[in-house]
């Protein structure tokens, strides 16, 4: 019998250990210690921005990131901000916490990133701002979607949290955004279990968000005249991250080689993968999704449920916003269709990527895979 595999597992055989000891031997484990301090430094230099604040998780930096962003473009409630509707929930949740209205782009079929054509049509005189967010380890074409952020005078906000060391025609993600955001969650390619970084280089921004993450404190201590977060992150989680990210490159040539090797299993089966290439960037498989065709009689969550009976463990497709019953309870949905969205939640699901899963699994997983797709 195959042990179980899980969908992911973290490598911590870097400087990981070795930085936590510091921090306990030098007592430094809460927040502002030396390891925020170079991470915040190092990682705003390698995505070329001027200025990063460590948060607490990725949701988080969105969050603050609008939150600032808002006072300092002086948004009014009720805004509109572009994002894509094939995405986890911290955007759009985002966007709400902070008075603005969501507005939700349909999925390309090709690349499961938002679809660059649909966004004109649904600019407004209300509209600030889009959110890029870069889908499972493919990014988003930025040019055109910078160019029609300069036609209509809006803000770019980068979630790269799938996107670390990523790049678009030679740059780097997170490079992009007015203000970028990253997730340091534990499957992310620089994980510290929780944790999150915002990136801009707008000094007024970054004041802005150092300020709504520290319960606004004020020079005069204890005096505050407005409301924010504890979002700090402490100098335990930096340092775990610091170590990640010493070894990033290595841990997107391992991707690299794990989505490679999957591709050349699943040859000729009725189903569709994001490309291993496009001209603008290749894809660094931060995990590696697979759609069933149309005419598969399966569903996704058919083939999850057999794969668990196998030991393998797999990840449904994001459930597209415009679906989500909490937007339609709070009535933000309006009725455009999103077919492609909807098509990939209901194809689409993830294979184990852990960075020590072994050629065998490899494997044996994409086996299991085939059998359940001929069989059907
Ligand atoms: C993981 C992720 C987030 C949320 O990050 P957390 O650290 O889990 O809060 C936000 N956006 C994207 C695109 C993500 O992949």
């Amino acid at each position: 019998m195959n042990k179980f595999i899980p969908v992911f597992e973290p490598n911590l055989n870097g400087n990981e250990k070795k930085y936590l000891i510091e921090c306990v031997n030098s007592g430094w484990i809460g927040a502002n210690g030396p390891y925020v301090k170079i991470l915040e430094t190092e990682f705003s230099k390698y995505c070329k921005q001027k200025y990063g604040s460590c948060v607490t998780n990725g949701s988080a930096a969105l969050d603050v990131a609008l939150k600032a962003m808002k006072d300092v473009y002086k948004w009014d409630d009720n805004s509109e901000i572009i994002i894509p509707t094939f995405n986890i929930i911290s955007a759009a949740q985002s966007c709400i916490y902070n008075k603005l209205k969501p507005i939700f782009v349909d999925a390309e079929i090709d690349t499961w990133n938002i679809d660059i054509t649909k966004i004109e049509k649904v600019i407004t005189k209300k509209t600030k701002a889009i959110i890029i967010v870069h889908i499972y380890g493919l990014p988003s074409n930025v040019t055109p979607i910078i160019d029609i952020a300069k036609k209509y005078d809006l803000k770019i906000i980068e979630d790269a949290s799938q996107a670390h060391g990523q790049e678009c025609n030679g740059v780097k993600c997170g490079s992009f955004g007015d203000v970028s955001t990253f997730s340091f969650f534990t499957n992310k390619h620089i994980s510290c279990g929780e944790g999150g970084i915002v990136l801009t280089s707008n000094n007024e921004i970054f004041e802005k968000i150092n300020y709504y993450k520290n319960l606004c404190f004020t020079n005069e201590k204890f005096i505050h005249n407005d409301l924010g977060w504890n979002l700090r992150m402490s100098n335990l989680q930096a340092a775990v991250a610091y170590a990640q990210y010493e070894k990033l490159e290595e841990t997107i040539i391992r991707k690299q080689e794990l989505g490679k090797t999957y591709r050349n299993l699943l040859k000729d089966l009725p189903i569709r993968l994001a490309p291993a290439k496009t001209e603008y960037s290749d894809n660094h498989y931060w995990i590696f999704g697979i759609v069933l065709d149309k005419n598969v009689r399966l569903t996704a969550k058919d083939v999850i449920n057999k794969l668990a009976d196998k030991g393998i463990e797999t990840r449904p497709f994001f459930y597209p916003m415009h679906k989500q019953p909490i937007f339609k309870k709070l009535n933000i949905v309006d009725n455009i269709e999103r077919p492609i969205s909807e098509y990939l939640y209901e194809k689409g699901f993830y294979i184990p990527m852990g960075l020590n899963l072994k050629k065998e699994q490899q494997i044996y997983i994409t086996n299991e895979i085939k059998n359940i797709i001929i069989k059907h």
